[in-house]
């Protein structure tokens, strides 16, 4: 295989590139995601639009791991950040309390929030600013949340190379 051969059997499959990093489970570490999440997307040439939107999922993810899952224990939530090519994949897992009901939970405005402080409204976030997202939940286990978007349009990418 010359030169050229690898290089048009790369541009086939773009390489994965993932990046993994923990937080404590306090509020203000919510920000820390969102913030370290953008650094790394800087690299796929993101709109300030998709930006802002992979921000918005992230915040709302990390948030129900921080208060529903561990109640701002200071545990450790896992991210992993990942592209393969412009295919970006957010996922955030925490080890906490479960969700009894996926399918409910990710119903608008559901919320098991007795205060009156939470909307319901993170999931729907979360799937209108993502392309996809996965749930994988186990009460008692923890909770996965598995998003994805594409960034970028095929002509920015054109462009850029
Ligand atoms: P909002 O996000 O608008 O402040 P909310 O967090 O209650 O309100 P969603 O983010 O849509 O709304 O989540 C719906 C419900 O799913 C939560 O009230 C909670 O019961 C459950 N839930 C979500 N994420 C987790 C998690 N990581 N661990 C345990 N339960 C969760
Ligand atoms: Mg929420």
């Amino acid at each position: 295989m010359d030169t050229q051969q690898i290089r048009s059997k790369q541009e086939e499959k773009p390489v994965l590139e993932t990046m993994y990093f923990e937080i404590e489970s306090y509020s203000h570490n919510e920000q820390l995601a969102r913030v370290v999440t953008a650094a790394y997307m800087t690299r796929l040439n993101p709109t300030v639009e998709e930006t802002e939107d992979v921000k918005t999922a992230v915040s709302e993810a990390v948030t129900n791991a921080i208060i529903h899952g561990y109640r701002e224990s200071g545990e450790k939530i896992r991210i992993w950040v990942s592209s393969r090519g412009q295919e970006l994949t957010v996922t955030v897992e925490d080890q906490g309390a479960g969700i009894v009901d996926v399918e409910q939970a990710r119903q608008p405005l559901y919320t098991t929030s007795r205060e009156g402080e939470r909307s319901g409204m993170g999931f729907t976030f979360m799937e209108t600013f993502m392309d996809s997202v996965e749930v994988e939940s186990e009460p008692g286990k923890g909770t996965r949340v598995i998003m994805k978007k594409k960034i970028g349009t095929e002509d920015r990418v054109w462009t850029k190379q």
